[in-house]
């Protein structure tokens, strides 16, 4: 059966079911966002022309909130809580089921088990029958689920989940044998999964595949009207939890502050008004999320105080006319020194930075002095500002594009076409398709390529990296994005040889920095274990072989030939 792209969400609305303020809040957001929705629908309708797509049969079983699970997120919706998830599940069923495919929708354990068919009773067990399902949708707490009540034929079938995954799994942390010999100690990685299963809500590794989410589109009379209301002093607080007013030093930035802007914050209170929140700040407690946008429509500031370190509401922000400061961490947050990423399976490391052109704060607490210059540095106009990868156009382009091309229950052809032949090859014994281009290494435009490799293989470039850099900052350098599925074409120890690179020994060991060499030394190392093929770390002792290519504008995830 061909997909054909839906003009109406009432349908989903139904299909989301009913009985928790979450499941109400994903459909007041699928509601308020219909329009844009069916508009994207037909925009990329238009693009992909008559492109043929299977229609897929996709479970989306959403783990954390499960009553199993404990559903801490539930209670909190209208308290302040975490919604950041939520946003991105209402934008991942909006986006599925518009690009017309057939969903099923759980939110507890016992419908999983009944779409599963998992007989009632019998736990751990082999299904019975095939997986009715191409795809399966889920979160770390529902890939648990399913691994307890699917016994062996998880293993069979996991290569048909997605893993909506917040913050991210890098290779490193997903290898369970690895993981475990190298200490990256973590509560969520070890599942061995193709790490671009994983999905992410920002592209930060991209080891993983971007989700995303998205944000309002506004046209061109609507940023105008914006422009021409906006209240220059005022600022809105970013965070809607008391807790993150207390912590050091806030006060005393906010007092100075005041004397230039109007603060005003959204932070969840009961009855009393919360006793961090200073005086002079115009609280308006936790708002709907439609009256949330339009407060950001008048402000010209958005503060972060550091934490959240990121989520929905700084693009928001930036997307309603408003500069978003951010405090900058030196050292950096990370996984080693904070309690918010210990346990996470990421080394990623968050410094931040602000986004007032020119203007740089040093650290939390310095940044309170050069912020008090922030309205007079603030410019006079900003314009409402998104990335298309954010628009509901984008996101659909993206989930289309990962429905259509990702397969991880194919096992993968031969790295290279055995008879492409380059006139650059230095190793006539095994040719290879990469030729030298003074600095760096380019597919050869001379070598066939396998037509179904996705992303395509001459958007490839190979890069060395610094010591002191990993692979995704490497490609970002050079304007590219590192793309793990080409690690398999340069890890040959041809590949050294065509960047003039020495080497007295070369060994194949496990090691997600691998493909790399320690300079020094001349040793080289390639990589024994596919699955840590990793965009991210570093080491100062190796410089790395990295693979990059190029990008949409607007689109990350997607390399320019890969729609
Ligand atoms: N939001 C809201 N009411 C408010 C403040 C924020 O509905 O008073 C919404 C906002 O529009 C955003 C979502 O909360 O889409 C999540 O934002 P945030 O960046 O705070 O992420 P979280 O920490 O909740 O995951």
């Amino acid at each position: 059966v061909q997909a054909a792209f839906r003009s109406d969400l009432a349908r989903l609305l139904e299909l989301i079911g009913t009985g928790k303020e979450s499941l109400s809040f994903m459909k007041k957001r699928i509601r308020h966002l219909a329009q844009q929705w069916l508009l994207a629908a037909r925009r990329l309708e238009q693009k992909l022309k008559a492109q043929q797509r299977d229609q897929k049969h996709i479970l989306i079983h959403i783990g954390f909130l499960t009553e199993e699970s404990g559903d801490v997120f539930s209670p909190r919706v209208l308290k302040g809580g975490p919604l950041g998830e939520m946003v991105q599940w209402a934008d991942i069923l909006a986006a599925l089921f518009l690009l017309g495919h057939s969903l099923r929708v759980t939110v507890s354990l016992k419908e999983l088990q009944s779409h599963l068919g998992v007989p009632p009773g019998r736990g751990n067990c082999p299904l019975t029958n095939p997986l009715p399902f191409d795809l399966i949708y889920t979160d770390y707490h529902g890939l648990q689920q399913m691994k307890q009540h699917m016994g062996l034929s998880f293993k069979k079938y996991r290569c048909r989940v997605r893993v909506i995954d917040t913050f991210g799994t890098e290779p490193a942390y997903n290898h369970e044998e690895y993981a475990t010999l190298r200490g990256y100690r973590t509560n969520w990685g070890y599942w061995n999964l193709q790490p671009t299963q994983f999905m992410t809500m920002f592209p930060h590794t991209p080891d993983n595949s971007f989700m995303g989410f998205v944000s309002e589109e506004l046209n061109k009379t609507e940023k105008q009207f914006i422009k021409s209301n906006k209240v220059s002093s005022m600022a809105v607080v970013y965070g809607k939890e008391a807790s993150i007013w207390k912590v050091g030093g806030k006060e005393k930035f906010l007092t100075i502050l005041n004397k230039y802007m109007e603060i005003h914050g959204t932070v969840y209170y009961e009855t009393q008004r919360p006793p961090e929140v200073p005086a002079f700040v115009k609280n308006h407690g936790l708002l709907p999320q439609h009256e949330f946008q339009q407060l950001l429509r008048k402000a010209k500031l958005f503060i972060g105080f550091g934490f959240p370190y990121e989520g929905p509401a700084p693009l928001e922000a930036i997307a309603n006319g408003c500069v978003f400061l951010q405090a900058r961490f030196n050292p950096p947050h990370s996984s080693l020194n904070h309690e918010f990423f210990r346990g996470k399976p990421t080394s990623r490391e968050a410094s931040l930075a602000t986004t007032v052109p020119g203007h740089q704060a040093q650290g939390e607490n310095k940044a309170v002095p050069s912020c008090c210059l922030c309205s007079a540095l603030l410019p006079s106009q900003v314009d409402p500002y998104l990335p298309y990868e954010y628009t509901c156009e984008g996101m659909l382009e993206r989930i289309h594009a990962y429905i259509q091309h990702q397969d991880f229950c194919t096992t993968s052809s031969p790295p290279l076409p055995p008879k492409a032949k380059s006139p650059a090859m230095q190793s006539p014994s095994s040719p290879l398709a990469l030729s030298p281009n003074a600095t760096h290494l380019v597919w050869s435009p001379s070598a066939s390529r396998d037509p179904h490799a996705w992303p395509p293989v001459d958007s490839l470039q190979v890069w060395v990296s610094e010591t002191r850099h990993a692979c995704t900052e490497t490609c970002r350098r050079h304007g590219l994005v590192c793309e793990p599925t080409f690690f398999r074409f340069l890890n040959k120890k041809e590949v050294f040889l065509q960047l003039s690179i020495t080497c007295d020994s070369t060994e194949y060991e496990m090691n997600h920095l691998y493909p790399a060499v320690a300079e020094n030394v001349h040793e080289c190392y390639l990589q024994k274990e596919p699955l840590l093929f990793s965009c991210a770390g570093y080491n100062t002792k190796y410089r790395r072989l990295c693979p990059c290519r190029d990008y949409r504008k607007g689109q990350v995830a997607l390399c320019r030939d890969c729609l």
